[in-house]
Order: C-alpha cells, then sequence, then structure tokens
C-alpha cells in the first residue's frame, strides 16, 4: 500500500449509507455486540485497503492488501473481536499475530487498553505503522516480528488473536496467554476450509478449546526450529 494523503472526515452519505448495510448484515450474521457493531460503523476500513479498491471497502469480503495478503471479511473481523470480548471484562493487554493492513487492530483499539500486533512482512509492517500513527491509534504497538513465537518481550497477554492460519497451534502462544486468557486462531491446513479456535488457559497447565465455524485464512507462516 502506498501511503496517500487520507481523506478521514470526507467519506459522504453514499459511504454512510454502505457502512450502515454492511453493520445490518453483520446483526443478520449474528453479531450482536453493540459496542463491536459502533466500532466497525466508524473504522474507516477504505483508509485501510488500496485506494482503487476504496468503494469496495464496506463489501463483506477479504480484499487484497499486496504482498500476496488480505485484508480479513468484515464479518470475521467482528466475530474474532466478539469472541475477544465475551467475558465479564475486556482483557487489557492483547497481541495480534497477522498485522496486515492494521484493519483489525484499528477495530480493537477503541476496545481496549492496549494492542500488541506483529507482521513479518517489512514493507507491510512499515506502510501499517504510518497509517496506524497518521490515523491516531496511540495503544496499538506494531513490531516487525514472526509472529508464531508470540511476543515473548509483552507476555503475558489476556488474550492473542492470531489472524492467519497455522497448521496445528504454536506452543509459544499457549504459553503466553496469561492464566484466564484465550487465544483466538483459525487452525488448519490451506486450500481446505480452517476451524477458527478459541483456547482458553485454565490454569497454568490446562487449556480447554471450544471450535466455532470455518473460516479461510492466508497462512501462518511458521518459523523453522
Ligand atoms: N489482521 C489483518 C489480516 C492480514 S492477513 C488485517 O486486518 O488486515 C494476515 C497477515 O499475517 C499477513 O499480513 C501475513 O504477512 C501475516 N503473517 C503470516 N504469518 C505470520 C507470522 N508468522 N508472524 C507475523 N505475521 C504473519
Amino acid at each position: 500500500m502506498q501511503p496517500r494523503k487520507l481523506d478521514i472526515q470526507g467519506i459522504g452519505m453514499t459511504s454512510q449509507r454502505t457502512r450502515n448495510r454492511l453493520i445490518a448484515r453483520l446483526r443478520e450474521q449474528g453479531i450482536k455486540d453493540e459496542a463491536v457493531l459502533q466500532v466497525m460503523r466508524t473504522t474507516p476500513r477504505h483508509l485501510f485497503v488500496d485506494e482503487a479498491l476504496g468503494s469496495r471497502a464496506y463489501e463483506d469480503t477479504a480484499l487484497p492488501i499486496g504482498h500476496g495478503q488480505t485484508i480479513s471479511q468484515p464479518y470475521i473481523v467482528a466475530k474474532m473481536t466478539e469472541l475477544l470480548l465475551a467475558g465479564d471484562k475486556p482483557p487489557p493487554k492483547v497481541l495480534e499475530v497477522g498485522t496486515g493492513s492494521g484493519y483489525q487492530a484499528a477495530v480493537l483499539s477503541p476496545l481496549l487498553a492496549t494492542v500488541f500486533t506483529v507482521e513479518r512482512i517489512e514493507p507491510l509492517y512499515l506502510a501499517t505503522k504510518a497509517l496506524l500513527h497518521a490515523l491516531g491509534y496511540r495503544n496499538v504497538y506494531p513490531s516487525l516480528s514472526d509472529g508464531s513465537w508470540g511476543l515473548a518481550r509483552e507476555a503475558p497477554f489476556e488474550a492473542i488473536i492470531a489472524t492467519a492460519a497455522p497448521e496445528t497451534v504454536p506452543p509459544e502462544l499457549l504459553e503466553q496467554l496469561a492464566v484466564g486468557g484465550k487465544l483466538i486462531i483459525p487452525v488448519g491446513k490451506q486450500g481446505v476450509l480452517q476451524t477458527l479456535q478459541v483456547i482458553t488457559r485454565e490454569t497454568s497447565e490446562s487449556y480447554t478449546t471450544v471450535t466455532h465455524e470455518a473460516v479461510q485464512f492466508v497462512p501462518m507462516i511458521q518459523a523453522k526450529t
């Protein structure tokens, strides 16, 4: 994504209508958390995709962001955010693996105290870091790093959200969860649908897994050991 002058205010009436349509669609698909719906309504997704794709930014589809990667479908962003917020209080410190366009991190930002996010592709990391800064997301901390190792220097996390799919869950992500914390992660092979899993660290030694719907994510590139 090339840096460009940001038109933050000028979304126009048409865009507001399209945004409202998207929110209606998310409701129909079962998103219930009003705080999530409100953030999805106000987050300028058109600024997280290339200008040429801006007119499609409020469709409920994944879109290319270069480097063979995609910005996730709004429904999936809403669903994962809702799963992350389910519970008594929002998890204060969260790690996202797979910054990509920065859209998921931007949606999390107003809902949480602190969001760490890691990306392994340097040009994406640089462009997205600049964009998040320009848009004023001050509680989002991007790093250039291989997220299949987690982010040990900031662990433990009350929640970890992965927006790229590994074939098997990296043990580091489980180890870096606080007790009571949860990992929201698509798991499975490429080319077939993966399953969205929520893995909760019940005690220091035990985890429980709840499997949600079938999803399709780009691969989490796993570090060679
Ligand atoms: N959350 C993003 C989704 C981007 S797609 C958004 O809202 O736009 C997933 C991203 O995960 C890609 O940018 C990809 O480069 C990144 N990724 C894949 N494997 C990774 C790894 N091991 N560490 C960090 N990032 C990774």
